[in-house]
């Protein structure tokens, strides 16, 4: 007997990364997976490559297509008893520099989208007095991460959704998780290091090596052990855990942020950065 025999599940944003990693265990653990994806031609791929049942086409943006596509995939599937919440990641940058537009386009694609399907699959799953709500955000909505306003804040209310719906829901046997993945290697995660990188103005391979140092098992994480996580949370297990939200992040979010460089020295001219055993300072402050 496998943990999610018996158990049909929903993936958003699942054709590479946390989300195909998920969708592939979520299949191994024995559940019938659905995938919600914008790329009919990768969909297609991923689902004959991993065993899934099928996919519905819809950009995460586009609110009335979430809801098109939830719809259509209740009807093909009867019941969707499992939902892990993924998406992708909006635009990095200066709060300065993002327009309103871009915030409304992040609340669409992330808030908006966990709403959308939320509101479609809650009332089966009301019904069958069981249910599974994982939303999948980033260690950004524990400690915020500098340059990432619109993940960090938008974040922070699917994570408040989570918690909010938890005692509404609980009593249904329906329980709602936050998962907050940090360094996890993927696609997404190369381009925001050789974004930072840029920014910081720092070598690749440097950059990388002082990210690794603020992780307290000192390396990155891989997709399938933020799959393993959700299998387990997916699972009849797990049923005594709700409205909490789980990091995945080797520990990140409970290390001293060293990121506040990339501000300070711009702004005061000290430069000021922690290594993994000592700090070092060389300013015009005085100090
Ligand atoms: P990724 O970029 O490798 O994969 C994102 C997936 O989302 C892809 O399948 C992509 O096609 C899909 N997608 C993007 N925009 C979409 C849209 N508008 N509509 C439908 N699908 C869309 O990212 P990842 O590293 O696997 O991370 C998944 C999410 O978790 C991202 O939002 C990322 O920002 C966030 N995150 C990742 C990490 C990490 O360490 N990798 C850490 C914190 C948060």
């Amino acid at each position: 007997m496998r943990r999610l025999d018996g158990r049909t599940a929903l993936v958003t944003a699942a054709t590479r990364g946390i989300g195909l990693a998920v969708a592939k265990r979520f299949v191994e653990e024995g559940a019938t997976v659905y995938l919600l994806a914008r790329d009919a031609e990768r969909a297609r791929s991923v689902v004959q490559s991993i065993g899934a049942a099928g996919f519905a086409l819809a950009d995460l943006e586009q609110p009335d297509a979430v809801a098109a596509a939830v719809e259509d995939l209740l009807a093909r599937a009867g019941r969707i008893d499992i939902l892990f919440h993924n998406t992708g990641g909006p635009r990095p940058g200066r709060f300065l520099d993002l327009s309103l537009e871009d915030w409304e386009k992040a609340v669409r694609h992330i808030l908006y989208s966990a709403v959308i399907v939320t509101r479609g699959i809650l009332p089966g799953m009301l019904a069958n007095r069981w249910g599974r709500l994982i939303y999948s955000t980033s260690s950004g909505v524990i400690t915020p991460l500098p340059l990432l306003h619109l993940s960090n804040v938008v974040r922070s209310a699917v994570a408040a959704l989570a918690a909010s719906l938890a005692p509404e829901v609980g009593p249904f046997g329906v329980t709602t998780h936050v998962l907050a993945p940090g360094h996890i290697v993927t696609e997404r995660q190369q381009e925001m290091q050789r974004y930072r990188a840029q920014q910081e103005r720092l070598p690749l391979e440097e950059y990388r090596k002082r990210e690794q140092g603020a992780i307290a098992v000192a390396r990155f994480g891989r997709p399938e052990e933020v799959a393993a996580l959700a299998a387990f949370l997916a699972s009849d297990e797990a049923g005594y855990l709700t409205g909490q939200i789980h990091a995945v992040d080797g520990g990140f979010s409970r290390m001293v942020p060293v990121y506040s460089e990339i501000y300070t020295r711009e702004v005061v001219g000290v430069q000021q950065w922690v290594t993994n055993d000592s700090l070092i300072t060389s300013s015009d402050s005085g100090a």
